[in-house]
Formats: structure tokens, C-alpha cells, sequence
């Protein structure tokens, strides 16, 4: 017989251990991605703000990836990558109208489609604009919710998504949550931007959702309104565009801990693999511009965070930071490798390499057809393609990681050796796609291209 002070002891004994080894098996997967965040204004990544203080403590559950990359700077086809383990060259899905109008083909299989086979339920809210579910991305979610873009979007979207949880049952279940708090136009609510925000800001930048979009004023005119009030060349502007956009970030980490605690009361979360990401950056001026239009790094770089389930194999791993080039398109191949899935072999990307382990010979490669823009990361060399101008740039990131001295004119073997790489890249993606069926229109109605609009995406030069 165990007496009370022997169970307390032993109960001490245990916790004293650690938390308990989940069996292994399937898990579920919890994949948000937080449209246009850059991962160097999350404290998670050493920003000295607290913007993500609940992924800092999550941290100690998984594996943080510092040098991950998108393979484009556009919503649409970014999104793509992660969802199908292709390059968007391979898929072929751009963003709608400004860089064309292609949805997925019909025989490319997605994250959804092979755990819905595999026996997950799966289900998505998102922010529709270039996620939009007649682009092909809502192919093998049993639900695919879209929210408009507006004030405090993000919580109707996550509500909606904790909403899920109850009609999961005992399957196991894939929910994929996107949201474009941290998009421009900057507009956080009043509340998230107490300690982020200068209350006294003096310049012209109008970020309440009510003045952006007073009744009867469009999406459209929502974007062009904040935009008109920024000075490009104002530190202050900057500045305050910058604190904005960490109120944002801090928002959706809110928000964020508020899900995993709902994960928590439904009884899923000890066999829950949560993956946060984002599908590119944001620029603040680095290369004289704003907002996501070139491949340079503040752009393509993007935060990548794992939380593992304690099984026996995986929580070994859990704790790491990762300092290997890893990419969006690795994402897939990874999740279905921790489930015990067979990973299709027509897949561009790779594992992730949980163990802490560096790759060999690891590239990224990223392109934005709109802008002309092409560019390959390889070793500690950036070459970046400006195909209209025909003129090849290439920087060393491990000391120049701002992209700032183009050493083209002086590494010419470098230059050719990474344009012979990119070309081979370029031709592997193209014989991919000619493998798959063409590209068919995307079908997007009117309240779909409204939303775009409210992103800028349509007749609009951001
Ligand atoms: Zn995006």
C-alpha cells in the first residue's frame, strides 16, 4: 500500500524529472504563418522589445531556425512553397493580376491533401487576399475559413480557428492559421500599442482604422491614405512605421498564447507540433524602399520556429537554435517525415535538420517575376539577378550582411560559377513543372479582388 506522503514524494520525484514522454504517433499540426513579418523585430530572435514573449518561452519546446529564407518576396507564391514542398517556379502560382493570374494545377498534391489522405482532419482560417481559396489553397482543407482585412482582423481569425478545435473529435487534425496583421497599412488596435507606440507622434501618418477607412471609403483607399501620410526620408516616420509594426507582432504573440492555452483546456496540446512562420519580410528603408518588392534579405528572410510534442523521439530536439540555410519549401517534407509519412520524391525541399546539424552545399534560391528580380544563396555568397537591367550583383553576407557592396566586379569566378547553379536550378524547376498540368486561371470573385485591393495588389503600384 502506498501511503499519502509516499505518492506526494513520488509525485515530487517525478515532476522533479521533467514533463512526461508523450507516446509517439500522429500529431497534430498547428501551422500559422504571420504574413510579412520579419524575424530580426521578434524578441524570439533578439530584438530588444518585447514583441513575442510568448514564443520566447515556447522556445524551450522546440527548435528555432535563425537562417531561414522564403523563395519570394510575394504573398501568393511564398504560400505555395510551404504548402507544397515546390519552388514557385515549380508550381507556378503567382500573386493574382499584377504578376498574373495562375492557380495551383490540379495534379500537385498539398500539405492538406496528404494528411487529409493519411487520415487528419484539416481545416484553415486565413486572411483570403493572395491565400485566396480560388488560387488553389484551400485544396484538401474538409473547411477553408476567410476573414476580411480590417480592424483587429487577426483576433476574428484566430477566434475562428480556436472555434475548430471542437469539431476535430479524436482525429488527429492539421489547422493552418494566416493572418496579415503585420501587412501594411501598420494599424494595430489602441490597446497592443501601449509601450510600442509614441502616444505624442507629431508626423503625418494616419494608422486608426476609422480615419483609414471613414464609411463609404474602400480598401484601396485604407492603403493609399496611410501611405500618403509617410515621408520616406523622415527618421521619425520610419521610426514610427517600425513601432507600429512591433505593436502588430506583439498582437499576434497575444493572440498567439491564447491559443496555445485553448490547445491547452481542449486536451491536444502535449501532441500538438506548432510551426510559426512567415512567407517573406518587410523592407524599412534598408534599400531605399518599404514594403516587400525585391530579394534582398530583409525581404526573403523570415522567422521559422518548430514547438515538438515530448515523444521519445523528438524531445531530444527540443531546445535548439539552428544556424543552418533552410527554406520555406523544407517546411512540408519535414512535417510529414515527423509523422512516419512517406515524402513524395517529386519535393524541392529537404528535412529540416532538427538535430542541429549543418547541410552541405545548402542554397536558396528566391524570385520575383514582377520586378525582374532573381537570386541565389550559396555558402556566405548572395548573387542577386536584375534581369531588365541585366546586371548581376553579389554580396558576401558574412560581412556585409546588410547587402550593401556589391563585390560582382571583383569575384568574377564566383558570379559565374552561382549563375551556372541558379541556371541549373531554374531548368530543374521548369522540368518539374512541365511534369505537372498547366496552371489554370485563378478564379477569384468580387469580394476576393476587394480584398486584394485592400492589400494593394490590384491597380496599385505597391
Ligand atoms: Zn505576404
Amino acid at each position: 500500500m502506498i501511503t499519502r506522503s509516499a505518492a506526494c514524494l513520488s509525485m515530487l520525484l517525478f515532476a522533479a524529472c521533467g514533463p512526461a514522454t508523450v507516446p509517439d504517433g500522429p500529431l497534430n499540426v498547428v501551422l500559422i504563418s504571420v504574413d510579412t513579418l520579419r524575424p530580426d523585430r521578434l524578441s524570439l530572435y533578439g530584438h530588444d522589445r518585447p514583441t513575442s514573449p510568448s514564443l520566447v518561452q515556447l522556445a524551450a519546446e522546440g527548435v528555432v531556425f535563425e537562417r531561414a529564407s522564403s523563395h519570394s518576396p510575394r504573398t501568393a507564391p511564398s504560400h505555395m512553397t510551404l504548402l507544397t514542398g515546390l519552388l514557385p517556379a515549380a508550381h507556378g502560382v503567382v500573386n493574382y493580376d499584377l504578376d498574373g493570374n495562375t492557380a495551383l494545377p490540379p495534379d500537385i498534391p498539398t500539405l492538406a491533401t496528404l494528411l487529409g489522405d493519411a487520415g487528419w482532419s484539416t481545416a484553415a482560417v486565413t486572411g483570403a487576399g493572395n491565400v485566396d481559396a480560388g488560387m488553389g489553397f484551400a485544396r484538401g482543407f474538409q473547411s477553408y475559413e476567410q476573414v476580411d482585412n480590417g480592424p483587429d482582423a487577426v483576433a476574428a481569425i484566430f477566434e475562428r480557428a480556436a472555434a475548430r478545435l471542437d469539431g476535430f473529435g479524436t482525429q488527429p487534425f492539421f489547422l493552418f492559421v494566416h493572418t496579415y496583421e503585420t501587412h501594411d497599412p501598420y494599424a494595430p488596435p489602441a490597446d497592443a500599442r501601449v509601450g510600442f507606440v509614441d502616444p505624442d507622434y507629431a508626423g503625418a501618418i494616419v494608422s486608426d482604422w476609422t480615419q483609414l477607412q471613414p464609411p463609404g471609403a474602400s480598401w484601396l483607399d485604407a492603403h493609399t491614405t496611410f501611405w500618403s501620410g509617410v515621408d520616406p526620408a523622415s527618421r521619425l516616420d520610419r521610426n514610427h512605421l517600425l513601432d507600429l509594426y512591433d505593436a502588430s507582432i506583439r498582437r499576434v504573440d497575444d493572440l498567439l498564447a491564447t491559443l496555445v492555452e485553448q490547445l491547452r483546456r481542449a486536451g491536444v496540446w502535449e501532441r500538438t507540433l506548432l510551426v510559426f512562420v512567415s512567407d517573406h519580410g518587410e523592407e524599412f528603408g534598408e534599400h531605399g524602399g518599404f514594403l516587400h518588392e525585391t530579394v534582398f534579405e530583409e525581404c526573403l528572410r523570415v522567422p521559422l520556429f518548430l514547438r515538438l510534442p515530448a515523444t521519445e523521439r523528438l524531445a531530444p530536439l527540443r531546445g535548439r537554435r539552428s544556424d543552418a540555410l533552410v527554406g520555406l519549401a523544407d517546411v512540408l517534407p519535414t512535417l510529414l517525415d515527423l509523422q512516419g509519412l512517406d515524402v513524395p520524391a517529386h519535393l524541392q525541399g529537404r528535412r529540416l535538420p532538427l538535430d542541429g546539424s549543418q547541410r552541405e552545399e545548402a542554397e536558396i534560391v528566391a524570385h520575383a517575376p514582377r520586378f525582374g528580380l532573381l537570386s541565389l544563396r550559396s555558402g556566405p555568397w548572395k548573387l542577386v539577378i536584375d534581369v531588365g537591367l541585366q546586371r548581376a550583383l553579389l554580396f558576401d553576407l558574412a560581412n556585409d550582411p546588410g547587402e550593401t557592396r556589391d563585390l560582382s566586379g571583383s569575384q568574377p569566378l564566383v558570379v559565374a560559377r552561382l549563375l551556372r547553379t541558379l541556371a541549373a536550378r531554374q531548368d530543374q524547376s521548369a522540368r518539374l513543372a512541365a511534369s505537372f498540368a498547366p496552371n489554370p486561371p485563378a478564379t477569384l470573385d468580387e469580394t476576393a479582388r476587394e480584398h486584394l485591393r485592400a492589400l494593394g495588389y490590384l491597380h496599385g503600384d505597391r
